[in-house]
């Protein structure tokens, strides 16, 4: 959908973050197998190109004092070593493991909740429903072809923290306890090139290519595979939206990105302008299918008028919901519960 997780950004139910993408692995020859880069290839691409000190100087020079985070390795190996690079640098760090189980699992969790380490290098957790404490910073070294696992990644790191005393059932309430909270921002270090498979993991403006037809992909991204929706102030080093000709991190003038025809520059745009609208638009739908509200007969019109679509196709993104695995997310504004904690397990 089109730019969903921004709207939880926006709305106060995740964190906002920063997105460097300071450096990435050359993963020439690297070949794929079954959507995913060849395993062993891939661990030898990545010791070759030994980012493991750069990566931990920039948590040094990124992360918040004190701050806890994970780093996404691809094997047991790479993690060992990352972890070692962390603790030679005086910042303690373990691996975990998807084979890590039980108390050993739990022991490691609780020694980042603590804060005793400081940095966890994950090899295939995310997908075993688990939950990490909460952490400031999420560090990619192991590229991924796979959007949804990299959205998961980034993910792990956007959940929310409250401050006490807020009125958590309005946006500026909510807004106002992160900021108050003890993470007003969070972090995400893409050292792996992520982004420029993917594009920023808060973008839904080209779906995702997992199974995408080869012919789609032509519109989405360059002939070497780089998304077209994202790209990087080489100022400040942060992953932007392409079409912005100004970055909003550090103010430097870019001008059109000369990879993105100015139609397509100009489709993101009236995108992001809409997304809000169609949230709301997607959540009354969603709520009128349920309840058979007398909303149900102004809806089609809105959609009309500003989103400029026709009734018919806004049935699309109704059938959409039907894959929704949170109905929680489409709750009526001004409900006093706060919202999900981390709706991007449900994407
Ligand atoms: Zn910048």
């Amino acid at each position: 959908m089109l730019g969903q997780p921004q709207w939880f950004v926006d709305e106060g139910y995740l964190t906002d973050f920063d997105y460097y993408a300071p450096f990435e692995p050359d993963l020439k020859g690297v070949g794929s197998r079954g959507g995913e880069y060849e395993q062993s290839a891939l661990e030898e691409a990545l010791e070759r190109s030994k980012v493991f000190g750069n990566a931990v100087e920039l948590f040094k020079r990124y992360a918040p004092e004190n701050g806890t985070g994970v780093v996404f390795c691809c094997s047991k190996k790479h993690a060992e070593l990352a972890a070692q690079a962390f603790n030679d640098a005086g910042i303690p760090a373990d691996i975990l493991l998807g084979e890590d189980q039980g108390e050993v699992r739990k022991d490691k969790l609780e020694r980042l909740a603590r804060g005793e380490l400081r940095v966890l290098c994950a090899v295939d957790v995310i997908s075993e429903g688990f939950d990490l404490p909460s952490i400031d910073v999420v560090l990619l070294l192991r590229p991924t072809q796979s959007f949804s696992l990299f959205r998961q990644q980034v993910g792990r790191v956007l959940r929310v923290i409250y401050a006490a005393g807020f009125d958590l059932s309005t946006r500026a309430g909510r807004l106002d306890a992160i900021a108050a909270g003890p993470k007003p921002r969070a972090l995400v270090l893409d050292c792996a090139g992520n982004y420029h498979r993917h594009g920023h993991p808060l973008d839904d403006f080209f779906p995702t290519l997992e199974g995408a037809d080869p012919e789609r992909k032509k519109d989405t991204h360059t002939e070497d595979g780089d998304a077209l929706s994202t790209r990087r102030c080489d100022e400040c080093l942060q992953v932007i939206r392409s079409y912005l000709t100004v970055c909003p991190h550090c103010g430097t003038e870019h001008g059109p990105d000369p990879r993105v025809p100015a139609s397509v520059a100009a489709e993101m745009r009236r995108v992001e302008s809409v997304a809000n609208t169609l949230h709301l638009c997607f959540y009354e739908l969603h709520v009128v299918k349920r309840t058979d509200s007398p909303l149900r007969a102004i809806l089609p019109r809105r959609f009309e008028q500003e989103l400029a679509v026709s009734p018919a196709s806004a049935t699309i993104p109704l059938n959409l919901l039907g894959g929704q695995k949170t109905p929680l997310c489409w709750r009526e504004p001004g409900l006093s519960t706060p919202g999900p904690e981390h709706p991007f397990q449900a994407l």
